[in-house]
Order: structure tokens, then sequence, then C-alpha cells
């Protein structure tokens, strides 16, 4: 019998469908905006990593639009050979003095910084040690490593330090400790502190993926070092340029030994092509926001304190949040999914979280707040879920 060879493909995707686990992709008509129009409907914009709405802001824009008239709109290559732009060298040279690091590093995306490096800093002989919620693109990076895996339990830093203490009798070449910095799931921040002090006791490395704090934790959004004054103690910091940065691309900052390293290691960095010039551009102009212009960040957390404490008020359970990523936890997944449609209606835009991605009696809405959102705005927004939650019995 000849066998059809892509006959998975549909069944597959069928099952998908069946579970209702398939994404259904929904269209923005306009930029990701505080207030966007989706798939022809008004809303306001709570589930975009634009924090700081940087993606809209005149000045990336401006910046962007004119490099194409001086540098064109593909950089021709991988950096490694003709790709690397004099305003590729800019951007990492802003990159290290707003991180305050010795060097920094941009690569094509998060993903690719995770997964380029993670495999290059340990292997046969290593130990990689890994919080149980760490982000999939870490996840990927250790599975191409040849190194041993450990995992210790979620921000439980004295499991990790058990972990650290059975490590010492298998005599490892090195011990790499990674974790999020930032959790996507509750809003929960890393203890860098901790894991700092632990890993000097243990001479092991540290790696904090900052994706969801960079822009958002520290003085200014310089990130999880900044937010612990642990700034150059950290030895790889990486993050991205796609959240609250407002564009696209993976970094890390740290020790010029560490760029170095890094950019002659990383198959993703030597592999891939660079960034056209307009990214590079709007980029180095969102670090220069950053820099100047402290009044996003701090509007991205007087809404944050505002927003959580009002659902909190209304008896919404919003977990153990510190950032501006707020669940709110309704237990079932078919609860969450009907939550998620009833705001939409009601013109507020958050998408359920469902098992697998989270735990089945835990699922949520996760809320990211913005800091173009207005008063109203969030007046509105706050009473669609008092309105929603009432009618769904979740308050
Ligand atoms: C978003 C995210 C990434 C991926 O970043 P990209 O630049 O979008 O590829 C990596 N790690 C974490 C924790 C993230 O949240």
């Amino acid at each position: 019998m000849k066998r059809n060879p892509t006959a998975f493909l549909k069944e597959e995707y069928q099952k998908l469908v069946e579970q209702n686990l398939d994404w259904k992709l929904r269209v923005l008509e306009g930029p990701s905006a505080p207030r966007s129009v989706v798939e022809g409907k008004k809303v306001l914009m709570l589930c975009s990593n634009n924090y700081l709405n940087l993606s809209n802001h005149p000045r990336l824009k401006k910046a962007a639009k004119d490099i194409i008239d001086t540098h064109g709109v593909g950089s021709g290559s991988v950096r490694a050979i003709a790709g690397t732009m004099d305003i590729h060298m800019e951007v990492e040279k802003a990159l290290a003095r707003f991180k305050k690091t010795e060097a920094a590093l941009v690569y094509q995306t998060g993903f690719a910084a995770n997964s380029g490096l993670i495999p290059q800093l340990v292997d046969k002989g290593d130990l990689i040690i890994s919080d149980e919620l760490n982000h999939g693109s870490i996840i990927d990076g250790v599975r191409l490593s040849g190194a041993d895996r450990a995992i210790f339990k979620h921000r439980d830093y004295g499991n990790l330090e058990d972990v650290l203490n059975e490590a010492e009798k298998e005599n490892y070449r090195r011990i790499l400790i990674i974790t999020d910095g930032v959790f996507s799931m509750d809003g929960d921040v890393a203890r860098m502190d901790a894991i700092v002090n632990l890993a000097e006791e243990h001479g092991a490395m540290t790696y904090v993926d900052d994706a969801h704090g960079e822009g958002v934790l520290g003085e200014n959004g310089r990130g999880i070092g900044a937010h612990y004054n642990l700034e150059g103690k950290i030895h790889v910091e990486m993050g991205t340029f796609s959240k609250a940065y407002g564009v696209v691309g993976g970094l890390i900052a740290g020790s010029r030994d560490l760029v170095n390293f890094a950019f002659n290691k990383s198959r993703t960095w030597l592999l891939s092509a660079s960034h056209p010039p307009q990214v590079a551009a709007a980029q180095l102009a969102a670090i220069q926001v950053l820099e100047s212009e402290p009044q996003h960040w701090k509007r991205l957390w007087d809404n944050t304190r505002y927003f959580k404490k009002e659902l909190k008020s209304m008896g919404f359970d919003t977990g153990q949040s510190e950032t501006p990523i707020t669940p709110v936890i309704v237990g079932e997944s078919s609860v969450a999914k009907a939550l998620s449609d009833k705001l939409f209606e009601n013109g507020v835009f958050a998408l359920p979280i469902v098992f697998p991605m989270v735990a089945k009696d835990k699922a949520r809405i996760r809320t990211m707040m913005n800091a173009g959102l207005t008063d109203e705005d969030l007046t509105d927004a706050l009473q669609a879920f008092e309105k929603c939650g009432k009618e769904l019995k979740i308050i």
C-alpha cells in the first residue's frame, strides 16, 4: 500500500482544532497602539508587549524612515561578512552605555540569542541549572547543548542551593544558572540578588533572560540588573528590542570578553542576516528615548499600580505579579475564554492563557499594561472587567 506522506499535516491540525488548541489569528488593522482596531472593532489593547508604546513614537518612526534614504532597506549579508553597518555598531555602543556594561551585542531576535548562545556557553561535562518556568527559547537553547540539565522549583532559591550542593560532587567543568527575569505568565520577578550570591559561592555563571524587564524594570527601564543594583555582576543579561523597546531584535549585555566570545561562536548570529538599517535606526532611537524621556516609563508604572489595585479591589485574583503583566486568574479554561470574548465585545482586547501554558485550574486573562493608556481608557477597561466578571460570576 502506498502511504500518503503528508496526511499527518491535516490530521494533526484537525486534532488541535477539535481540542480548541489551535491559534486563531486576530488581525490588527493599523498600528499596535493603546487604542487599536482589531478585525473592525475599536479596542483598548491589553495584550501587546509594546509596554511604552515606543513602536508609535515619532522619533523612532523618523529614524527608521530617514535611514532608508542613506542606507537602503536591506543589510546585504550576515554581520560577520558584509552585513555590519555603522548603525549596527552605534546601537551596540548606546546599549552598553544604557545598560552600564562593558559591551553589548545585538542578535536578530531574542530567540536567536538564547538558541545561539546557550549551547556555546556549556557543553558535555558542564551543567545547566534552570528555573522550571523558563521561556521556551531558553529550553530550546538548553536542548541544543550537550550539558547535563537540572531544574529548580520556580523562584525557590533554597532548592537552587540544594541543586548546587549536589553538583559539587560531580566535578563539573562549568555551571550555568539560567532564569527568566520577569516570568511572562505571572509577572513575578526572579530574585537575581539571591541567584548572584549563590553563583558566587559556587563558582557558577549567571544568565538572565530579561525580555519582559528591558525598558520596564530598573530606573528608566535599564532592566533587571539596574533593578537589583547588580549592573555588571550578572554574567549574561539577555533581552529583546521586540517588547518595551517597540522594535525587534535580541540583545546581550555584559563584559567585552562575553561579547567577543558570543559573536564568534553563536551559530544564529553567524549564519543569519543582520537587521535592515531601519530596524537598527529605530533600536538606537528607542535607547535614546529611554535615556531622555523618563515620562513613558513613569506612566507605565503609574498605570500598572492603579490598574492592579482596582482589579484586586473588585475581587479578581491577580496572583503574584510585581510588574506590568497582571494575570486575572479565573480557574477553568472555558471561563477564561468566555471572559476574553466578553471583554472583546466590550472593547477590551486581552487574551486567555490556558493549559498547557499554565496549570489546568489556573486559566487566566493575561493583561499587559501600556504607558499610552489614558486615565479614561483605564476607567473604561476596568468597567468592562467589572461588568464581564459579574456576568460570568467570577466576582
Ligand atoms: C519574548 C521572549 C523571548 C523572545 O524574544 P524575541 O525577541 O521576540 O525573539 C525570549 N525570552 C522571553 C522570556 C520572552 O518573553
